[in-house]
């Protein structure tokens, strides 16, 4: 799965990914397509591959200094033979020796983790572990063929936390069997282990998959945009206010996703990400104004400038609905150099200001 930051975090380091393409897995979960969700990768790495593209990446940040990391993506990388992970981490590692890269980060899968692997992958730089857990709904993990239950990716996390990683989730919604009580139920499961990151994806349905099969014939049925865009902002809700920092919403659209008929079905979306946290704003923007009667006359709104746009909403949405709420109100939005990002501040002619702070946001 491709990476790219969508909230604007001035930390988020530069992310090289480099993807295994299904490397390590030892069976096809119902949903995945590698070679269309990751683009056009071979499955087998070159050692010239692999350093042209971690040179272009070097070259193209050579201006914007910040932490960078190498990323093994797309597969099961714990699930390799080791003889493959030890040479593709020896590669990253040169660019670590070097100076130019800091540390290497991996996806792999929660069945392949134990304390010997962490400690392999700990003695090769690698400071990050991403873990594919999916659900902790061991229904939807049966039916989307994965291979393992919810306690195995309790286990991982514990374990990786316990080591000193930094530890990813991503988790998917919409599955087969999945329904929104037991998407929050994952939710709240996750912000109770506290990984650093998340990314949440609603599911897509990819032509030649088990799951493809399925749509065609009727027995699946994706979540639409509108609700895929809810449930991610309730993932929003639930796991940053645990401060869980959420680095990705939705796939990122590769060419080959643009592709005729390579994604039949499905909320996608290229910009899923702005459209959940403008979900999210409207939602806290809404419990600002809980007290605030309907005939008032004036509502100034104050807000970082990094927050107008998710503020105001897709095409002024979120303005359009307030403005609904209160329709004889004159609305004012403003971004005075003393606001604060993630933080909504109103004042209307009755009451002076009053705000919330909206978690993720900071
Ligand atoms: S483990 Fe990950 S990469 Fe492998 S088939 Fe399942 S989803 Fe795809």
């Amino acid at each position: 799965m491709k990476t790219a930051p969508e909230n604007g975090q001035p930390e988020t380091p530069l992310v090289i990914p480099v993807f295994i393409m299904n490397g390590g897995c030892p069976n096809q979960c119902i949903f995945c397509n590698e070679r269309i969700a990751a683009g056009d990768f071979s499955p087998q790495i070159t050692k010239s591959f692999f350093d042209s593209r971690v040179e272009s990446y070097l070259r193209w940040s050579k201006d914007k200094p910040r932490r960078v990391e190498i990323a093994f993506y797309g597969g099961n990388f714990t699930g390799l033979p080791v003889g493959m992970q030890t040479l593709l981490l020896s590669w990253a590692g040169n660019y670590i020796r070097a100076g130019a890269v800091h540390t290497i980060r991996i996806s792999t899968r929660p069945d392949y983790i134990d304390a010997g692997v962490l400690d392999f992958l700990q003695a090769h730089s690698v400071a990050t572990v991403e873990i594919g857990a999916q659900s902790f709904n061991d229904e939807v993990l049966r039916l989307a063929r994965r291979g393992h239950n919810a306690a195995c990716i309790r286990q991982a996390l514990i374990l990786l936390k316990n080591k000193g990683f930094t530890t990813g989730i991503h988790l998917m919604a919409g599955l087969p069997g999945d329904t929104k009580e037991s998407f929050v139920q994952s939710l709240e499961i996750t912000a109770s282990l506290k990984p650093d990151t998340a990314r949440i994806h609603p599911v897509l349905v990819f032509k030649d998959t088990p799951l493809a099969r399925q749509w065609q014939d009727g027995l699946y049925h994706p979540l639409g945009l509108d609700e895929a865009i809810h449930w991610c902002a309730l993932a929003w809700e639930t796991l940053a206010p645990a401060g869980i920092r959420i680095i990705r919403l939705g796939l990122q659209i590769t060419p080959e996703m643009a592709a005729d008929g390579a994604l039949p079905a499905g909320p996608v979306h290229p910009s899923l990400g702005s459209l959940v946290q403008a979900a999210v704003f409207h939602s806290a923007t809404l419990k600002l104004l809980k007290d605030v009667p309907h005939q008032t006359k004036r509502l100034e709104f104050s807000l970082h400038p990094r927050d107008i746009s998710r503020f105001r909403g897709f095409r002024n949405k979120n303005t359009r609905a307030i403005k609904k709420l209160y329709p004889g109100a004159q609305i004012v939005i403003d971004s005075g150099p003393t606001a604060i990002c993630g933080r909504i501040t109103v004042n209307t002619e009755t009451t002076g200001p009053f705000s919330v702070d909206v978690a993720g946001f900071h």
